[in-house]
């Protein structure tokens, strides 16, 4: 699903450097917009910098990525991985007091800031303030999922929680196993090591970094509930926001980039089909809804290949049919679960009607009266994530300074669906995909048990590109 398109590496002046660090071409934030003719640079001496402060990094955090990892927890329920966060935030900060402003020379007005509790919960924003400048939204997710991993990594998650997220001792098969695999062991340590990247490098850029820590991506509501708790009003408000998602199509080493759609919309529906239970010998008595059920989900995916024009991307897939429980039954009513992904709201409106109107029409042609029509549920769809399509050239120009332009992959939409996309409704901002998988194979899928990602290479592409992303962006936008 890949198409290579590398762009050119451009050496820079290191005099290009100066002029961002000055921090004189700072304006206010609601100018700080690429703008085409903006000179942008990262410094040669920069690169290497980066490239070491991630090399020195590298073994604490592969010991908290495995830490994280033995240690998954659901949606909702991050205690733990949120205090492991908070101490590494607070080190950071330590290691800076003591020797920042004497390793890096013109920052000894950084400020670094962590506020717990974002979001009702467990979310955390970290505040990273390096003089006047733009102000930039890095965000990583924080839940697990609830699957038994089968990676055979000798940090393995063995563990297996009850309803509250407690967890249950001892080999048994009670509750609900639960594992890192979707990555976001992976996105939480990149970002705490760009985060102590940049710290280190401070001297290279100007600008506020805000750092979010967000939970519950899973449930798609975490990103919602950072936002009305204040993720743009009681923190510094950015003029972009960007983020990795892990990448099992790529292997470890690249970066996929895409310009425009990049993650799809999502609506679930909860459909009940009415009928009239009777005896199932004597089906003629009462009215059938399994036939009835059976021909709305066949018409519904003619609404894709009928309705929707065939230049658009969408996909409606029943996932849940249930009904009945006895051979000789004739049930009362058939409930169906389904998913639709989109690119815009047109398509989610098609959806919706064709939907309607579809389990409408089976309800009467099975001779249902007014009161036992169907009941479609449905609740607020998820947008889909659409990258500013300026921004990831910038971004991707910054990062093939320090991983190499052969290293960034130009890369096809997918239908998945990430709760990014909200940040981006408000401010706008882009999702890189980071490749994880080993190089002559891809690793399991997303949501998988056996999702493995090649961690030391990963890590270290992922540091570097989003450090010397974020300096570069910095300086495009003075
Ligand atoms: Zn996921
Ligand atoms: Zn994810």
């Amino acid at each position: 699903m890949t198409h290579n398109h590398f762009i050119a590496f451009h050496s820079i002046p290191l005099l290009a450097i100066v002029l961002f660090t000055t921090g004189v071409f700072s304006t206010s934030l609601a100018q700080n917009r690429i703008s085409d003719k903006t000179p942008a640079s990262i410094s040669e001496a920069s690169v290497l910098n980066i490239k070491s402060v991630a090399e020195q990094t590298y073994g604490h955090y592969e010991a908290l990525y495995e830490k994280l990892h033995k240690n998954p927890e659901l949606s909702g329920m991050e205690r733990e991985t949120s205090d492991a966060l908070a101490s590494d935030l607070q080190s950071i900060k330590e290691i800076y007091a003591k020797t920042g402003s004497n390793k890096t020379g013109n920052n000894k007005n950084l400020q670094i800031e962590t506020t717990r509790g974002v979001g009702g919960g467990y979310g955390i924003v970290t505040i990273i303030k390096n003089g006047s400048g733009p102000v930039i939204l890095l965000r990583a997710d924080m839940d697990a999922l609830p699957i038994k991993e089968e990676t055979g990594l000798p940090f393995e998650s063995t563990k297996r929680v009850d309803a509250k997220g407690n967890r249950l001792q001892g080999g048994s098969d009670a509750g609900t196993p639960v594992m890192h695999a979707c990555g976001h062991d992976v996105h939480m340590t990149v970002l705490l090591g760009v985060l102590n990247n940049l710290i280190v490098n401070s001297a290279a850029w100007h600008g506020t970094i805000v750092a979010v820590f967000q939970p519950s991506e899973e449930r798609n509501g975490g990103s919602s509930q950072m936002i009305s708790d204040g993720l743009f009003t009681r923190f510094p408000k950015p003029s972009y926001a960007l983020c990795f998602h892990t990448f099992p199509d790529l292997p470890a080493g690249k970066v996929g980039y895409i310009y425009g759609p990049s993650m799809a919309g999502v609506r679930n529906y909860t459909i009940t089909i009415y009928g009239e239970g009777t005896h199932g010998g004597y089906p003629h008595r009462g009215k059938d809804p399994i036939p009835a059920a059976c021909a709305a989900v066949l018409d519904y995916q003619t609404i894709v290949s009928r309705t929707i024009p065939a230049t658009k991307s969408a996909v409606l897939t029943v996932g849940a049919f249930n009904a009945g429980s006895r051979p000789n039954i004739v049930p009362d009513s058939v409930v169906l679960q389904a998913t639709t992904r989109f690119f815009d709201n047109a398509t989610d409106s098609t959806f919706l009607k064709r939907i309607h109107e579809i389990t409408f029409g089976a309800a009467e042609s099975l001779g249902m009266p007014e009161n036992k029509m169907p009941k479609i549920v449905t609740g607020n769809p998820a947008p889909p994530v659409i990258n500013d399509a300026k921004l990831v050239g910038i971004v991707k120009e910054g990062m093939s300074r320090t991983i190499g332009a052969n290293n960034l992959v130009e890369i096809d939409k997918v239908m998945g669906a990430e709760d990014f996309a909200r940040y981006l409704q408000i401010v706008p901002g882009a999702l890189f995909r980071l490749g994880v998988s080993p190089a002559d194979k891809p690793t399991g899928e997303l949501h998988t048990s056996k999702m493995k990602p090649e961690f030391r290479k990963t890590w270290m592409t992922g540091v570097e590109a989003m450090t010397g992303g974020v300096i570069y962006l910095m300086g495009a936008l003075h």
